[in-house]
């Protein structure tokens, strides 16, 4: 039977947990001394072992010969079936029925072993009657009776509840922990595991080694047995640091033309752009943190701006910001510069303040370009006004136009623009200021008119941002 290699690889002793030394050495002496509370509250964040540690204390308090706190491994109870212990899941069936059955059950000693044991599972889920159930058994335990809880969230449990557990809190794994412990586990199940590999999977798994484990798995699949960096980028849809590296140099540099590009790239290749930006502000955090080191102050604070710009756009996309959007206006906008230097984009059109229109006279100075309010950049030229009675063409016309949009980046942009018909011309209007330099680049802007003609025929065309607060 296929087992997930987090479960064939649970530890069976308590020397075997990593990384969790204190609550260890609680339960450990506890069985040493024969000193066992009746109820233990394992909380702490997932993939941190609560329900290892749970399975080992069940085999430990019921071992016939336990050895130094440690479940012997080889006595009947430890070879046995297990059932001096019933798990039940509180998330999935919230656990009123069991703990119900359980009251009647206590009266009678277990099967094997000197405990019954119950490992109540995301215990905060259980309902109130199941919790007033379990309160009255906490009240009055039978002295054969032991509980351990576990929860990663232990704020949701009653005051009732908490005061008659013995709390144990379980950190997350640090990242080279859990590195370490995947290289170890590596060769056991079969798969070559490089150690840049095992670095960037430990850095995924988020202080969760049961997520590092179902990482490997995955990659593992992947690469037929063989994890090095490569299958993990490829595997996870992450982007290897360099090129990251590379995205945020030209975002700060503001070349928005090679920026747009690397993104389409990335795109193509299946990058997930949403994890770009925990990755991209971990590296900026690095830089921050060199730069202070260095004394270096304003590049530092300059740091600082450029983290604050993506910490606002990692945030929007958390809200549901669509991942894609916030990229592009990323790369169209660039990232503020680290030296404070109030350098314009280096797209060349952007620059010119410039009436794209053919035969059409053009409107006077629009109101002021919308701006973004955390972004200090130079005054945008004058735009063309939009034509307020113009109105939007079909869904038809637009996907027929975006069909005949061959340039990647004027598609890109696209996504961020409203075509209308003026009734003697066609209108581009474009959401933010950003999105029309990089229409107005030349080639982008040779492709949005061929394709706008060939769809609605030879009329003017003019390029225009829509008013603050509009469509
Ligand atoms: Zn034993």
């Amino acid at each position: 039977m296929y087992r997930a290699l987090y479960r064939s690889f649970r530890p069976a002793r308590f020397s075997d947990v990593v990384g969790q030394e204190l609550a260890v050495r609680v339960l450990r002496n506890a069985v040493r001394r024969d000193r066992i509370a009746h109820a233990y509250l394992l909380a702490g964040p997932r993939g941190t072992g609560k329900t290892s540690l749970a399975k080992i204390m069940a085999r430990a308090v019921n071992c016939l010969q336990p050895q130094d706190g440690e479940p012997c491994g080889a006595c009947a109870v430890c070879l046995g079936s297990g059932l001096h212990t019933v798990e039940i899941d509180a998330a999935s069936n919230r656990g009123i029925d069991e703990i119900r059955d359980l009251r009647e059950r206590a009266r009678y000693a277990p099967p094997e072993g000197r405990y019954r044991v119950y490992i109540v599972d995301e215990v905060h889920m259980l309902t109130q009657e199941a919790f007033n159930a379990l309160l009255k058994l906490l009240e009055e335990p039978p002295p054969q009776l032991i509980f351990l809880l576990a929860t990663t969230e232990p704020h949701r449990l009653p005051a009732t509840v908490l005061s008659r557990c013995q709390r144990l809190s379980l950190l997350p794994h640090t990242e080279e922990n859990i590195e370490q412990q995947i290289l170890a586990i590596a060769p056991a199940a079969e798969i070559s595991l490089d150690r840049d590999a095992a670095k960037l999977i430990a850095r995924k798994a988020d202080g969760s080694l049961r997520d590092a484990l179902a990482l490997l798995e995955l990659c593992a699949g992947h690469g037929e047995g063989r994890v090095d960096l490569d299958t993990v980028l490829l595997a996870t849809g992450s982007l290897d640091e360099a090129e990251i590296a590379r995205f945020l140099d030209l975002a700060e540099k503001r070349d928005a033309r090679a920026a747009l590009d690397w993104l389409a790239v990335q795109e193509s290749r299946g990058a997930d752009l949403r994890q770009l930006a925990g990755d991209a502000i971990g590296i900026l955090r690095r830089r921050m943190h060199e730069a202070f080191a260095g004394h270096r102050e304003e590049e530092a604070a300059g740091r600082l701006r450029m983290l604050e710009r993506l910490a606002a756009l990692d945030a929007d996309m958390r809200r549901g910001m669509e991942s894609r959007l916030g990229w592009e206006i990323l790369a169209a906008e660039g990232l503020p510069d680290p030296l404070g230097a109030q350098a314009a984009p280096e797209v060349p059109a952007a620059t010119t303040p410039k009436e794209a229109t053919q035969g059409v006279r053009p409107a006077p100075p629009a109101a002021p370009a919308r701006q973004e309010p955390r972004m200090p950049r130079p005054a945008s030229p004058p735009r063309a006004k939009p034509n307020p009675s113009a109105k939007p063409v079909s869904s038809e016309f637009r996907a027929n136009f975006v069909g005949h949009v061959k340039e990647p980046r004027a598609k890109a942009m696209l996504e961020h623009a409203q075509v209308f018909d003026a009734g003697d011309s066609w209108e581009v209007r474009f959401r933010a200021p950003p999105f029309l330099a990089v229409a107005e680049t030349p080639d982008v802007e040779r492709d949005i008119r061929s394709a706008l003609e060939r769809t609605g025929g030879p009329r003017p065309i003019r390029f225009t941002l829509s008013q603050q607060g509009g469509d």
